[in-house]
């Protein structure tokens, strides 16, 4: 997967600078005729373009796999939630879809929406016409969303279902009360694992596949979850390490308060020990976290969690997606070292449910 990504970063790299420009120099240079000394110059240029080319390639990040976090407000009130409602804004549909189009252009393969809830802003027609826009004009090979569940419809999935790859629903508890305690409910809302069982069977019936994500915490780390995941089958079972991170879910300016939910290492790993037996669960500790994933907030900046709280580099809309991404503390090694790049396409994988 790696070496794909690599070939692909030096794919773009080798067409701007390396293929015509080389050729051009040993072309003058073979036509210089007799004077030795401008032969000499066009090879010494030759071989400066080749270092050049080396140290860009070097440079460049490929957003391959980027998480749009487009909205930030949420029904719900996970008490370690870590986007919080800190804005309202979202972007207009145009300019969020020139932006999408600028990050195919620098070599996105995939998009997963996130928010918030991203199924809350204008009853998911928003969401739906991004998805749309992605799969069927600008071809993305996997098109994913995270949700809370509550807000999906039978109606939406009939729509947009078929534009759609991965429906990620996140479900911490399949105890309502534990759920009700971390906050993953409205008020009066229904079960979770309620809305879990639906979203799994309109998944099954309209060709989506599904994915559960769960963050581990204080209310959660000792229950035993096997045969309910078991039961659900999803394709990817994603276990967080609840994660803290300043001014969002810490600190005095935090619109929630983390420290009660936050766990050790170890009682994170006898979590992960208890579940081994489940093959598509896929774990990811604090540190696997913080760096490996891109991460675009609603003005469409990167956010650059390596100091410990999300700082923004300016929008990718104002200064293009290489400039964007030079502040986005990306960790590429760790995004595969944490198995970031997976099966992602429904067309790669044959569904048997
Ligand atoms: S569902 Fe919970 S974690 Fe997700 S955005 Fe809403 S409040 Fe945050």
């Amino acid at each position: 997967m790696k070496i794909k990504a690599q070939k692909r970063k030096k794919a773009l790299v080798i067409r701007l600078f390396t293929k015509k420009i080389p050729k051009k120099i040993r072309i003058l240079t073979h036509t210089s005729g007799s004077d030795d000394k401008i032969a000499i110059f066009f090879q010494i240029l030759a071989i400066f373009f080749q270092i050049l080319c080396l140290y860009l390639l070097h440079c460049l990040l490929l957003p391959l796999s980027v998480n749009y976090h487009f909205l930030r407000t949420c029904n719900y009130s996970c008490g370690f939630c870590f986007h919080t409602a800190k804005t309202s804004f979202v972007l207009p549909l145009d300019k969020a879809k020139y932006g999408l189009q600028l990050l195919v252009d620098n070599g996105m393969e995939k998009i997963n929406f996130s928010g918030g809830e991203p199924f809350l802003y204008q009853g998911g027609r928003f969401l739906g016409e991004l998805i749309r826009y992605c799969k069927d004009e600008l071809k993305i090979k996997s098109v994913s969303v995270v949700t809370n569940g509550s807000k999906v419809t039978e109606q939406w999935m009939i729509k947009y279902g078929c534009y759609l790859d991965i429906m990620a629903v996140s479900c911490d508890s399949f105890n309502h009360d534990v759920n009700k305690k971390i906050g993953r409910c409205t008020k009066n809302g229904k079960n979770q694992f309620d809305i879990l069982h639906q979203i799994r069977n309109w998944c099954r019936e309209y060709n989506v596949m599904f994915k559960l994500n769960t963050v581990v915490n204080r209310f959660n780390f000792n229950e035993d979850m096997n045969e309910q995941v078991k039961k659900i089958n999803p394709i990817r079972w994603k276990v967080f390490q609840c994660l803290a991170i300043e001014a969002e879910n810490i600190g005095d300016t935090a619109l929630r308060q983390v420290e009660p939910f936050l766990i050790t290492d170890e009682e994170f790993n006898s979590f992960l020990a208890r579940h081994k037996g489940i093959e598509n669960l896929v774990p990811e500790s604090n540190i696997a976290m913080r760096n490996s994933y891109l991460i675009l907030d609603e003005y469409m900046r990167f956010l650059d969690n390596t100091g410990g709280s999300k700082t923004p580099s300016k929008s990718l809309l104002d200064v293009g997606v290489q400039n964007a991404l030079n502040k986005s503390g990306f960790d590429e090694k760790m995004f595969f070292k944490r198995g970031g790049k997976y099966q992602w396409s429904k067309e790669d994988q044959i569904l048997e449910w």
